[in-house]
């Protein structure tokens, strides 16, 4: 069987236009959701991130504050601007692009930020609701997996779920997302890890394998049952010297391999990518319709 490919950039596009017609009736009322972002120092990659997020905002029409802090910035000042932050009202998120520098407590500033304001989903209180199956902002890596197996028609009550990695950002919530008792969730989930022995033992009796482990390969054909939905979230580095950056970007399955046995596969880039940017921006919408009582 060759798979279909699950499009994340359209999926995400979708999303977008969603959200920008909500944004222009939002505007109607006189709101306009507004997104505070931190960037401290000169890291390329979160420069990068950092960038692409400000000009997801500016599309779709999320006024974004940005602030570009040098690498020496000591905590007390970040502390202070996210302090600033949690108290104008035109701020409906606030991003912290991680990792931060050394010498910055990063749970410190993380749960500095209000929990109102927390659009990354990150914050203790969130990760709690989350876990209790209160309405909560959800992880945006993590959401956006479970928007694509939504939007892709795939059928998640009963299906036995087996993650990758339990990490806080990606494996332990997407998998706390899907055991909630609720639509587009109620699956039985596995949790792989390191210390898991046999990682083929479970992937084989997935209907949905859900990878996050951050090593290329991490999953092959043979570990992988005829039909199922393979959702990769890995994001490598593997050299490539026929390209002129002397990379490509490979996930943590062998693509090439799977996508003859799956029914359902997502690529790398283009596949959870593109979704996660777009559930920040999900996030910061719903802040200002809950900021203004709107449900
Ligand atoms: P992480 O913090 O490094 O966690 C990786 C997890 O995978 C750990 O729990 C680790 O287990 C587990 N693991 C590693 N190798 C394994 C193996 N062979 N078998 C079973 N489990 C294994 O990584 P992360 O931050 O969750 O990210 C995971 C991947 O997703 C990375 O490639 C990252 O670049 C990518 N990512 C993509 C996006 C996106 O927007 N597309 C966002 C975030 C992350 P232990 O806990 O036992 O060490």
């Amino acid at each position: 069987m060759a798979a279909r490919i699950i499009d994340g950039k359209q999926i995400a596009a979708d999303i977008r236009e969603e959200l920008k017609s909500e944004v222009s009736a939002l505007k109607e009322k006189g709101i306009v959701p507004g997104l505070g972002v931190i960037l401290v120092g000169e890291d390329p990659a979160s420069k990068s991130y950092v960038s692409a997020k400000e000009k997801a905002c500016g599309d779709i029409g999320i006024f974004s504050d940005d602030n570009r802090l040098p690498a020496e910035t000591t905590q007390e000042e970040l502390l202070e601007l996210v302090g600033k932050m949690n108290r104008d009202p035109k701020i409906n998120g606030i991003l912290v692009q991680l990792p931060l520098p050394k010498h910055i407590d990063e749970s410190a500033v993380l749960l500095a930020i209000d929990p109102d304001k927390d659009v990354d989903g990150f914050h203790p209180m969130n990760v709690g609701k989350m876990m209790v199956g209160e309405k909560a902002f959800l992880p945006c890596t993590p959401h956006g997996v479970v928007q694509l197996l939504k939007r892709s028609g795939v059928e998640t009550s009963g299906a036995h779920v087996v993650v990758i990695g339990r990490s806080n950002i990606v494996g332990k919530p997407v998998a706390n997302m899907l055991l909630q008792k609720k639509e587009g969730a109620n699956a039985t989930v596995t949790l792989c890890h390191t210390g898991t022995k046999n990682l083929a033992h479970f992937t084989k009796q997935a209907d949905i394998i859900i990878a996050a482990s951050g090593w290329p390969n991490t999953v092959t054909a043979d570990m992988v049952k005829e039909g199922a939905v393979v959702i990769d979230v890995g994001v490598n580095r593997i050299e490539d010297t026929t390209r002129e950056r002397g990379f490509r970007l490979v996930g943590d399955v062998d693509f090439e391999g799977i996508k003859e046995k799956a029914s359902l596969i997502t690529p790398v880039p283009g596949g959870v990518g593109p979704m996660t940017i777009t559930m920040l921006l999900f996030n910061t919408v719903e802040s200002a319709k809950r900021a203004n009582g709107i449900d």
